[in-house]
């Protein structure tokens, strides 16, 4: 194991969730290197400050309230009925069978064309919170960049050997989104390239890999404990988009790194 899988592996590492060889290995790798300890040192301190009580926001009676409204509201309508029953179906004569038929394959599709958009739809919101956690943990010291650098020909090179995929490493400096540098996530049972951008304060983190879905390069946005997540899938390239930069000028960068 090298400090670039250390640095990936740690998170887990501490949260005990890696397996025993997995584990071995990390701990191999900190025992012979004094830079990965100093980060498992700095990620000890930062999750037992974190577990300091004053930091506990107790939920006020109104936000409970409104979250058990949703939850009741989305309740109510997962049960109103979708389609006829299959007793209305079957209660009908003989000579009514064949549009009964035709309508049972036509349903049919339109329930299989549902799950599909459901499945695909919580799939994207299993990456959505995939990459969300991948920001947030990138915000913890030493996890932002493995390769500082704002230069493209640094950044992509870099990646060369790690992933079987060259990402595109767009310079959109003069459009005020300096890049500054790259790193290694995994997403999604995959190892992603992620490039970093600032604006002000702000980093924006954006993980990308090859794209085997259908093109589509509407921006669809969502966002989740303050920040924004934007997605689109390239002809090449699945692009997700995390930050908590505002969000019109987060479409802004979008648009910039989609038009590149
Ligand atoms: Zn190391």
């Amino acid at each position: 194991m090298n400090c670039d899988d250390s640095v990936i592996y740690l998170p887990a590492y501490l949260d005990e969730e890696l397996g025993v060889a997995e584990s071995l290995r990390v701990q191999k790798h900190l025992t012979e290197c004094g830079d990965c300890r100093q980060t498992q040192v700095e990620q000890l301190a930062l999750r037992s400050a974190l577990r300091d009580p004053d930091l506990y926001a107790h939920l006020s009676v109104d936000f409970s309230e409104r979250i058990e409204a949703a939850v009741r509201r989305a309740a109510q309508e997962e049960a109103r009925p979708q389609r006829p029953s299959w007793f209305e179906l079957f209660r009908l004569g003989s000579f009514q069978w064949f549009p009964a038929a035709a309508a049972l394959v036509i349903m049919t599709a339109i329930g299989a064309f549902f799950v599909m958009n459901r499945l695909q739809s919580s799939h994207d919101q299993l990456i959505a919170s995939a990459v969300l956690t991948g920001h947030i943990r990138s915000l913890q010291p030493g996890h932002l960049i493995d390769v500082p650098s704002s230069d493209r020909h640094t950044v992509k090179p870099w990646f060369q050997g790690k992933l079987d995929f060259s990402p595109p490493v767009p310079d959109l400096s003069e459009l005020g989104w300096n890049l500054v540098g790259g790193r290694l996530d995994y997403v999604d049972g995959r190892p992603v390239a992620v490039l970093v951008y600032q604006r002000r304060m702000h980093n924006i983190n954006v993980f990308l890999w090859p794209n085997h879905s259908a093109a589509d390069d509407t921006i669809k946005e969502e966002d989740a404990q303050g920040y924004q997540i934007l997605h689109w899938n390239g002809a090449e390239t699945t692009y997700w988009v995390v930050s908590d930069l505002n969000n019109p000028e987060l479409l802004e960068f979008a648009r910039a790194l989609r038009g590149h």
